[in-house]
């Protein structure tokens, strides 16, 4: 690894001041300090942000405000989550280990780096991520775990994380704050598929914090389901998942619901198409099936990981199928 100066900052203004290009934010350091012994992230300095007063959970009036700092394992825990956002924990809990999930921040979650092999492998040359124009190795190469939806000829990595499927089906709000000031930036538009630039991965700029993400809460009489599917049980990422919430009225028609998709796409993954065949329906198989079939209507696999379209359908159908009763 490569010497860096480390610093560690109590107070915001302070966190800001020390940001420039040379240096990196560490808050659990599951990401950041993996990818620094592998050389991928080569900071000279590191700003500890663990100390600002950015960790508690708070239930507003329709929301929950999350600071950057609450851990995975505390959002997983809080009592408004088990009640009001039962998917968000769900997907929380299926995400990595309780080790993990106690050191891991919500911020630094959301900012996680893919798990693309290529990317995570500097002696590999060909990573348009790592090195804007250099290639992607996983085209040619190894791409079974990779992305089916949002993808460019420059890069298909998935986005790895699994309680970002849920929170942007919620329409979750991210607080930045920086040297020009703060903003809020809905989930939805944070992210940025790879286009031309699949190294920059979000609308994050330079030397910004990520001070607190609002989540808006599950309407009265909401169900919900986060599906994970992967290779094993525990302990890996998804393969295709699916996070779900629907109010169905009594006759059975859909009258909202939202559906995000993970494991499947550049990044977490917004099913505004399935939403769209689903809201006014009747529950059921077909409905379903075709809300499955619209949201990966635009999916572009490669030979290795075709599957996934059917498994990421399938996925969905599941999930809803939990979610409303309705047997197949
Ligand atoms: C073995 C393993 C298995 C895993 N499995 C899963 C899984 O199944 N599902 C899943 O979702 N995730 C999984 N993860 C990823 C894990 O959840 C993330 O590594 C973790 O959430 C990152 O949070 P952190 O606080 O450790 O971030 P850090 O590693 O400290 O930071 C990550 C990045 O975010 C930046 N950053 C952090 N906080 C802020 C902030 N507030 N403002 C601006 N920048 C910030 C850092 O500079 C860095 O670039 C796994 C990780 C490992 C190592
Ligand atoms: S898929 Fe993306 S991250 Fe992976 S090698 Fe290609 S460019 Fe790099």
């Amino acid at each position: 690894m490569q010497p860096f100066d480390y610093v560690r900052v109590r107070e915001i203004s302070a966190a800001l001041a020390e940001a420039d290009s040379s240096a990196d934010y560490l808050a659990g350091g599951t990401t950041q300090l993996d990818l620094m012994k592998d050389g991928v992230l080569r900071p000279r300095r590191l700003i500890d942000i663990t100390r600002l007063p950015l960790h508690g959970i708070e239930e507003r009036q329709d929301t929950l405000f999350v600071g950057a700092l609450a851990t995975m394992e505390e959002l997983a825990a809080d009592p408004v989550v088990g009640r009001r956002l039962p998917f968000v924990r769900e997907a929380l809990l299926r995400s990595a280990s309780a080790q993990l999930r106690n050191m891991a921040t919500i911020g630094g979650n959301l900012l996680q780096r893919t798990r693309c092999r290529y990317f995570r492998d500097p002696k590999v040359h060909a990573c348009n991520k790592r090195g804007r124009g250099t290639g992607c190795a996983a085209i040619t190469g190894t791409h079974r775990s990779h992305a089916v939806l949002g993808t460019s000829e420059h890069c298909i990595a998935t986005h790895a994380s699994d309680v970002a499927v849920a929170l942007i089906a919620l329409d979750a709000v991210v607080h930045i704050t920086g040297a020009q000031g703060d903003r809020d930036v809905p989930l939805t538009g944070f992210y940025r598929t790879p286009g031309d630039t699949p190294d920059i991965e979000n609308d994050l700029r330079p030397g910004e914090l990520i001070t607190a993400v609002e989540v808006p809460l599950l309407p009265p009489g909401a169900r919900s389901d986060y599906l994970k599917v992967r290779d094993r049980m525990s302990f890996e990422f998804a393969l295709a998942s699916a996070a779900a919430a629907v109010v169905l009225g009594d006759d059975d028609v859909i009258r909202w619901v939202r559906v995000g998709l993970g494991g499947v796409a550049t990044v977490p993954w917004r099913a505004v198409e399935a939403e769209a065949v689903l809201t006014g329906s009747r529950a059921g198989i077909e409905v379903f099936t075709n809300a499955a079939r619209a949201a990966l209507a635009g999916a572009e696999p490669h030979p290795q990981n075709a599957f996934k379209v059917e498994l990421a359908q399938r996925t969905l159908v599941r999930s809803l199928q939990t979610i409303t009763g309705v047997s197949a």
